[in-house]
Formats: structure tokens, C-alpha cells, sequence
């Protein structure tokens, strides 16, 4: 990726962030976005406080900074006390003010136009086209405030709506039919001190290839990273590479019962239990994304907690030799 493209990526991951992120929790592959970002202004350097660090380790606590034989330490309440460098607790943040400014001027909007705080994080940056052009931190902020944004007191219809890329895969666009949704990242770019808007026709032909999802494998797509469950939704579910060799290896043995062991040897994971690949997380209970993974765990897999042994669900039309019923 491109140096200017990965900037584009960071300050899109900072804006959806929010406030301000620690140098050391930016991705490796990222770090020269940032130099990038700090020479553009584009990023604003956050308090620093060099007797006070946060921990590296469990990420949760900050601990006083003391010196131990010239190196410093951090004293974590729970982690203990380990070297730490300093340099790794600058923070930035995206400087939103530059954002707006460098969008706005992107899409020609003159001057006068002002630019309104909707809600906390959705802006009204201008009009571009005789249509409204919204900024929001993250997708979800919108689809919150989507009544009011576009039907309320001030109708906006066919909005241009920018935010960053989703965090997690959305198997449709929310705002389709009401708004026109621009993932910043794709369709802005660095240019010299500013963006430029990418043109539409860039577009054809850039776009990865979806892994097919059709299914080869009774449920399952030929790479297994798609099950189909019409008892969870119409829409096949999207399996991480975790879970898709797990599926991949008990489908190998076609309900033959095989040790927790086995399995995760066999789909070259380190994990003890299947169940830890499917766990969702507190923050992502009740999302389709998270919650049909572990939806095709439990209805798919067999556990015979007492003898530690996994299966698949043999049903005819799991196994059926058509493989697209089920
Ligand atoms: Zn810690």
C-alpha cells in the first residue's frame, strides 16, 4: 500500500477512535502514516506526562514512571513493574478541524457554507451538488441519528455521508436507499497539503474479490470461510480463518468424534478449546457478525464435554451430496 494511502488508512482508524491513541497501540504497518499525518498537521499531539505511563502489557492501567540503573520503569498495578520506553506513550489524535477544512476544500464547498455540529461526532461539513455532505466518526453514530439526520426538521435527501471504512464486515450498506455512504478512506486520498476527492471510476476494478460464498461443502463454501444457516439468517455467515479450519479439519472427519486436541492441532491453532475461536466478546454480544459464527458452533458442532470429544452434526442434510439444502 502506498505511503500516502496507508496515512489515509490511520487517520481514518484515529477518527473512528476518537480522542487520543497512544503511539504504541497505532499498527506497526502503520507508523509512517503517522509521520506523514504529523507533517501534514493532520494529527495534534495529546498530553504528555513523562512521571506517569500506561502499560503496555494489559493496556488497562497507568503506573508512576521511576528509574531503575538509568532505564525507565513502569510500576502496573496488576503487570508489575517492567522497562518501559517512553517514547511509545505520545498520543495523537486526528485534528478534526483539519479534517472538515481539507474535506470541505476536496469537494469545492465555498466558504460561506457553514459547517454545523449535528450531534456529538456528525457534522454537517457543507453541500456538494445540492446535496447535504455529512462527516461522522463511525457509521454507527449515523444509523443512531438516521431518522432525525435525514426525515427530521431539516430533511436531507440523497446525503453524501462520509465515515471511516466499518470496523467489522456489513453484508449491506445501512444507509442504501436513503444516503450515499463514502468510506473516507476510499474515496478521499492525500494530495499535496490536502485530499482529493477519488473519482468514481477509479472505483471498477479495484475492489477485491469477495471469496465465494456458495456452498460446496454441505454448508460450507469451498474455503469454508462461508456457512449457510437459514435458521440464523438468509444471508451465509462469515467465518474468521480460525474458524474455518476448525470446520474444515471436523469435516474431514465426517462426524467421527476427535479430541479438542486433535482438532486444533490439525487446523494449526494454539488454542486448548474450539469454544475460545467462537467466544463473543462482551462489547459484540448481539452482533449478527460475531453472534453467527458462534450461532454455527453450537447448532453444527456435537460436544461430549465428559470425554473432551468434538463433531459434526451428521444430519442427511448437512452431508447431502447436493450440498446446497440444508
Ligand atoms: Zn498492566
Amino acid at each position: 500500500m502506498p505511503a500516502n494511502k496507508k496515512a489515509m488508512a490511520l487517520a481514518s482508524l484515529l477518527l473512528t477512535r476518537g480522542g487520543y491513541s497512544y503511539e504504541r497501540s497505532i499498527p506497526k504497518t502503520q507508523v509512517n502514516g503517522l509521520k506523514i499525518l504529523i507533517e501534514l498537521k493532520a494529527v495534534v499531539p495529546g498530553p504528555f506526562d513523562s512521571r506517569y505511563a500506561s502499560c503496555s502489557f494489559c493496556g488497562l492501567h497507568r503506573g508512576p514512571v521511576f528509574r531503575i540503573d538509568g532505564a525507565m520503569h513502569v510500576q502496573c498495578p496488576d503487570c508489575g513493574p517492567y522497562k518501559v520506553d517512553l517514547s511509545e506513550q505520545r498520543n495523537w489524535a486526528i485534528d478534526t478541524e483539519w479534517m472538515i477544512r481539507k474535506l470541505r476544500s476536496a469537494l469545492n464547498i465555498p466558504a460561506h457554507i457553514a459547517v454545523q455540529k449535528l450531534y456529538e461526532g456528525v457534522w454537517q461539513i457543507g453541500v456538494y451538488k445540492k446535496r447535504a455532505v455529512l462527516l461522522a466518526q463511525r457509521i454507527e453514530l449515523v444509523m443512531t441519528h438516521a431518522l432525525h439526520l435525514f426525515h427530521g426538521a431539516t430533511p436531507r435527501p440523497d446525503s453524501w455521508v462520509i465515515t471511516p471504512g466499518p470496523l467489522g464486515k456489513m453484508s449491506s450498506d445501512p444507509l442504501s436507499g436513503t444516503a450515499t455512504w463514502w468510506h473516507l478512506e476510499d474515496r478521499f486520498s492525500i494530495h499535496g497539503q490536502g485530499l482529493r476527492l477519488v473519482s468514481l471510476e477509479n472505483d471498477v476494478g479495484t475492489t477485491l474479490a469477495e471469496p465465494k460464498s456458495e456452498p460446496v461443502h454441505g454448508p460450507f463454501s469451498e474455503t469454508f470461510e462461508w456457512v449457510h444457516l437459514p435458521s440464523f439468517s438468509n444471508e451465509p455467515v462469515r467465518l474468521s480463518a480460525a474458524q474455518a479450519a476448525i470446520f474444515r479439519v471436523l469435516w474431514r472427519y465426517k462426524g467421527q468424534p476427535q479430541s479438542a486436541e486433535t482438532i486444533m492441532r490439525k487446523a494449526h491453532l494454539s488454542s486448548d478449546k474450539l469454544i475460545d475461536v467462537f467466544k463473543v466478546k462482551a462489547a459484540n454480544r448481539g452482533d449478527p457478525l460475531y453472534e453467527g459464527p458462534m450461532y454455527a458452533y453450537q447448532t453444527l458442532v456435537i460436544r461430549n464435554r465428559r470425554l473432551g470429544m468434538y463433531s459434526l452434526e451428521i444430519t442427511p442434510a448437512i452431508f447431502d451430496p447436493l450440498g446446497s439444502k440444508i
